[in-house]
């Protein structure tokens, strides 16, 4: 469900030199901009901080419906035999190519919003397949022993490909 900005309220100020502010109250997104600053531009600016609330609102949104870190508990238990150490696992809504990626170091996970209108098998894979790169960084053969243990892997992956959605 999108965030529902029904209009936009341009507050003009000769004391604000170049930054633009906003806020959004009861869906009106009141924005305050320099009183000098071209119309143009201004709505560019605005473009952009509208993209950027929608943006905040679906990734809050998302991650409140799915509860990502109680699946790679789960998961965890049934493919890892509870060897990973996930740090945080969550849907972002800025990844444009990619369905997930994974930070080795730190065991933090990010799942691409594209994925989150796919069925549900789809989406196991892709947490599977960033918390299998908890084990093994790389796509080696080691790697893909462990995520094949999901017996839907290789299905999900032609799924993904076919949806034009770029592996990592
Ligand atoms: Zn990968």
């Amino acid at each position: 469900m999108p965030v529902n900005i029904s209009a936009v309220k341009i507050l003009r100020s000769k004391k604000r030199r170049r930054s633009v502010s906003c806020r959004l109250v009861r869906g009106i997104l009141v924005v305050r901009a320099p009183e000098n600053m071209p119309d143009i531009r201004l709505q560019e600016v605005i473009a952009e901080l509208k993209s950027r609330i929608e943006r905040k609102y679906l990734k809050e949104q998302l991650n409140k419906n799915e509860n990502l870190a109680f699946k790679a508990e789960e998961f965890n238990k049934r493919y890892f035999e509870n060897k990973l150490k996930v740090n945080s696992i969550e849907y972002v809504t800025g990844q444009k190519s990619r369905f997930g990626c994974c930070n080795f170091r730190t065991g933090s996970i990010r799942i691409s919003h594209r994925i989150s209108s796919m069925p549900q098998w789809v989406r196991d894979y892709v947490i599977i397949h960033e918390m299998a790169h908890l084990a093994v960084p790389d796509h080696s053969r080691a790697f893909w022993d462990i995520v094949n243990r999901y017996k839907l892997a290789e299905r999900a992956k032609g799924y993904l490909i076919a949806a034009g959605t770029l592996g990592s």
